[in-house]
């Protein structure tokens, strides 16, 4: 990578293990190489090739992803070698998979399809290639003109789309269906990827400041219903988490999966505070935050992984004197009390805030 100055290289991969995990693939193991630049056919070093290509029987691996954006000739030539049925793809693919799993509007969903869409344009000349050489060299060309005729109707099912976004953008308040016809409050997990979002859902389940885990039904993977002992009720939800290497051309897909987030009835940002770069990530957050149409949402922010650092004892202290941060260790269940207590503080004022549905 060339661009380690300011994301070292295992901090990268590590967050690439935890977008693997997001799109529900199990990471088997993980190698990087330092060149001074990539090697153009494959990216990395023939030595590399060969190494990863002895795990991948080892190991029985199914895909090989790379943290980088890859050519179409890198990413044919690298599945040429591996061999068999083994998937190569880069980090950009991955990122696009998890927004699509993720893309819960109508809206959302076109963006992300438009994303993949302008990803695959530049990266055609795969399957036709792979033809000719079936085709053992007779029909020499056809591919080619296969590839312009294939990259035509990409680009006119481009234009289709862009024109049906701005459409949908258009009306967009008669796309957005509600959940429950009941009003129930919302409350939206935002942050960084890897800091906790999805550990402090799961934890709920189990937690007892909630009255029964039968009453915790999960609605889809992301959404969960939460009922207090008090009989209040809320749903929570995770959306998809912010990235450190987040590719240029992916941003309007990713602002378009948060879109969901301006019909909550409270917002939860959820920091790693044992995070050294904890500071940026918060900015980084309310930057995206201030973009969207959400400033009228009351947000709450959870310092998490608060058994992770140094003094958390201090950390308590400094997040006492704010109305708007509770510390908690989603890990431990530490502070899960403290943190249902503040959401319901928050949402006190919401109009939508209703007392339980389930009896
Ligand atoms: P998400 O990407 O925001 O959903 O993050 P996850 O919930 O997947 O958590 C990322 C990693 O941080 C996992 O390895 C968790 O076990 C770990 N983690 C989450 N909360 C805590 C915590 O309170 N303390 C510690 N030490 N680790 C945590």
């Amino acid at each position: 990578k060339n661009d380690v100055q300011d994301f070292g290289i295992e901090e990268s991969l590590s967050e690439l293990s935890q977008l693997v995990d997001t799109a529900g693939l199990l990471v088997v193991g993980s190698t990087y190489q330092k060149l001074t630049s990539p090697n153009p056919r494959t990216y990395i070093g023939s030595g590399k090739v060969s190494e990863i290509k002895s795990a991948i029987h080892a190991l029985g691996v199914e895909t090989v992803i790379f943290d980088d954006e890859l050519s179409a000739g890198q990413l044919r030539n690298l599945e040429k070698i591996f061999g068999g049925d083994v998937r190569v793809c880069d980090r950009t693919a991955l990122i696009l998979d998890i927004f699509n799993q993720r893309a819960a509007t109508h809206e959302a969903s076109l963006q992300v399809s438009l994303a993949q869409m302008e990803y695959q344009l530049p990266r055609l000349t795969k399957m036709w290639t792979h033809l000719e050489r079936q085709a053992g060299g007779k029909v020499k060309g056809m591919g080619e003109k296969q590839i312009e005729v294939d990259k035509r109707i990409l680009r006119n099912q481009i234009g289709i789309l862009k024109k049906e976004l701005e459409s949908v953008r258009k009306h967009r308040k008669q796309y957005r269906n509600r959940r429950f016809s009941v009003p129930v409050a919302v409350v939206s997990l935002v942050g960084y990827t890897n800091a906790g979002k999805s550990t402090l859902l799961n934890q709920l389940t189990g937690a007892d400041v909630l009255a029964e885990d039968k009453l915790f039904a999960t609605l889809d993977p992301t959404t969960r219903r939460v009922q207090m002992k008090n009989g209040k009720e809320f749903l929570l939800t995770d959306t998809v988490g912010f990235i450190q290497k987040l590719p240029t051309t992916l941003v309007a897909a990713f602002r378009a999966t948060l879109e969901e987030i301006s019909e909550s009835s409270l917002l939860v940002h959820v920091v790693d505070i044992s995070h050294p770069l904890a500071e940026q990530q918060i900015n980084a957050v309310d930057k995206v935050l201030s973009e969207l149409d959400v400033s009228s949402i009351p947000k709450l922010i959870v310092w998490n992984k608060v058994d992770k650092v140094g003094d958390p004892q201090k950390l308590r202290l400094e997040a006492e004197k704010r109305d708007d941060v509770v510390c908690i260790s989603a890990l431990s269940g530490n502070g899960l009390q403290e943190f249902c207590n503040a959401v319901q503080d928050k949402l006190k004022d919401s109009m939508v805030w209703v007392e339980a549905l389930v009896p």
